[in-house]
C-alpha cells in the first residue's frame, strides 16, 4: 500500500463524523466497513484504547481493503476534524541542536546547554485544550513583552511569532497512577505519530519564561495533523537514536529503536525554508515516555507528547524561524522576493513529513491579525 497516511476523523455529505483511513488523496470510510462502533465515533479515542493487537489488525485490514480496490472518498470532499480528544499535552526539548541554538540566543553569556540536558529529556506540560487540527487559522496572540533594554513591559500583538517543527506521539493505552511505564513498553502504549506545529510568540516567551517555563507564549494554539500515522506502518523506519554521552540512567535505557527516520520540511508562504530528519533527535520517543512516567504519573488515552523543535546541524535544517534567521538578524528570502524574520499576518505555514513510502499528515495554519 503506497501513500498510506493514517487514521483520522472526517465528515462528508452532511453525515455524522466518523473514522477514516487516508491513503494518498483518498479516504477509506472505516465506519462503512463494519469494523465496529469505535469507527462510528467523532474521535479516535475509542479505537486507540483497544490496544496494540487491534491497532495492528485494523491497519492490516485497512490496507487489505485499499489493495482490494475499496472505494475511497476524494480528499477534497471530506472535512477532517481534530482526530482525537487530546487528554494531556507534553512538549519535550529533545533536539541537541535546537537546545544549543536557543541557549545561545536566550542566554548569550552562559553555557548553552543547562547541566540537566544530557541526563533527562527536558519537557513541560502544555495546554491540551488549544490543540487544533491542521487547517485551523491561528490568531496572532497578544500579551506582555519586554526587551532587555526596554524600561518597562509593553502590551500588544506579538511581533515575533514563530513556528516549531515537531513530531508528536499519541497514547492509545493508558497506565495506572503510581506505576512507571518502562521504555520497553513503548509499542504497547503508543498508537502512532503526528506532525506538530508548536506556534511560539518569542517576545512573550522571552519575558515570561523564567523561572517556570513556557506559558502564554505557547498556549494560544498548537496545530497537529488531521491523520495519525500508526506505528504499525512505521516499523521499518523506527531506528536507533544517536549515541548518548553520558550513558543515561537505567530507566532511560532499553527502548530499542524508537527514533523515527522521517524526512521533514517547513514551507512558509509558498517557499520551503527548511529540510531535516527526525532521526537525529537526541532523546527517543521511548525515552520520553519512560521519563514522563518515571515519577508514577499515569498515561491516558489521547495524551499527546511532542518532541520539541527538530533542528539539524546544517544551515537550512533548523525547525524554527528564530534559528533560521538567527533571532531576526539574517532574514530569509522567499520565492516571491519578500523577506521574513518572523511570521506576518496572512502567512500560511505547512509542515510535511515522509517516512519511506508512508506520508505523515501535513500540518497547515494561516496567521490571522491580532485582536488587541
Ligand atoms: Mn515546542
Amino acid at each position: 500500500m503506497t501513500g498510506a497516511v493514517g487514521f483520522g476523523v472526517f465528515t462528508a455529505g452532511g453525515e455524522p463524523p466518523r473514522v477514516g483511513f487516508r491513503v494518498g488523496d483518498g479516504v477509506l470510510d472505516l465506519a462503512a466497513h463494519g469494523l465496529g462502533e469505535a469507527f462510528e465515533a467523532p474521535r479516535l479515542n475509542d479505537f486507540l484504547a483497544l490496544g496494540r493487537r487491534t491497532w495492528e489488525d485494523v491497519t492490516a485490514r485497512a490496507a487489505e481493503l485499499v489493495d482490494g480496490g475499496a472505494e475511497l472518498l476524494p480528499l477534497e470532499r471530506v472535512t477532517p476534524r481534530l482526530p482525537f480528544e487530546v487528554a494531556d499535552y507534553v512538549d519535550f526539548y529533545s533536539s541537541l541542536e535546537h537546545a544549543t541554538n536557543l541557549g545561545r540566543l536566550f542566554r548569550p553569556d552562559a553555557e548553552p546547554l543547562l547541566p540537566n540536558w544530557r541526563h533527562l529529556p527536558v519537557g513541560y506540560h502544555g495546554r491540551a485544550g488549544t490543540v487544533v487540527v491542521s487547517g485551523t487559522p491561528v490568531v496572532r496572540p497578544c500579551g506582555q513583552a519586554k526587551g532587555p533594554d526596554d524600561p518597562a513591559p509593553r502590551f500588544g500583538a506579538s511581533r515575533r511569532l514563530d513556528i516549531e517543527l515537531e513530531l508528536g506521539w499519541v497514547v492509545g493505552v493508558g497506565s495506572a497512577l503510581g506505576e512507571p511505564v518502562p521504555a520497553s513498553a513503548f509499542r504497547d502504549h503508543v498508537f502512532g505519530v503526528v506532525l506538530v506545529n508548536d506556534w511560539s510568540a518569542r517576545d512573550l516567551q522571552a519575558w515570561e519564561y523564567q523561572p517556570l517555563g513556557p506559558f502564554l507564549g505557547k498556549s494560544f494554539a498548537t496545530s497537529i495533523s488531521a491523520w495519525v500515522t500508526p506505528l504499525a506502518l512505521l516499523e521499518e523506519r523506527l531506528v536507533e537514536g544517536p549515541p548518548q554521552d553520558p550513558e543515561p540512567l537505567p530507566y532511560l535505557r532499553g527502548g530499542g529503536p524508537a527514533a523515527l527516520d522521517a524526512d521533514l520540511e517547513v514551507e512558509i508562504a509558498g517557499t520551503v525554508v527548511s529540510h531535516t530528519n527526525a532521526r537525529g533527535l537526541y532523546w527517543t520517543m521511548a525515552q520520553q515516555l519512560a521519563h514522563a512516567t518515571v515519577n508514577g504519573a499515569s498515561l491516558r488515552t489521547g495524551d499527546l507528547c511532542a518532541s520539541g523543535t527538530i533542528s539539524g546541524s546544517e544551515q537550512g535544517s533548523e525547525g524554527s524561524l528564530i534559528e533560521l534567521t538567527w533571532n531576526g538578524s539574517r532574514p530569509l528570502r522567499l520565492g516571491d522576493g519578500s523577506e521574513r524574520t518572523f511570521l506576518e499576518d496572512g502567512d500560511e505555514v505547512v509542515l510535511r513529513g515522509r517516512a519511506g513510502h508512508v506520508e505523515l499528515g501535513e500540518v497547515r495554519g494561516t496567521i490571522l491579525p491580532a485582536r488587541c
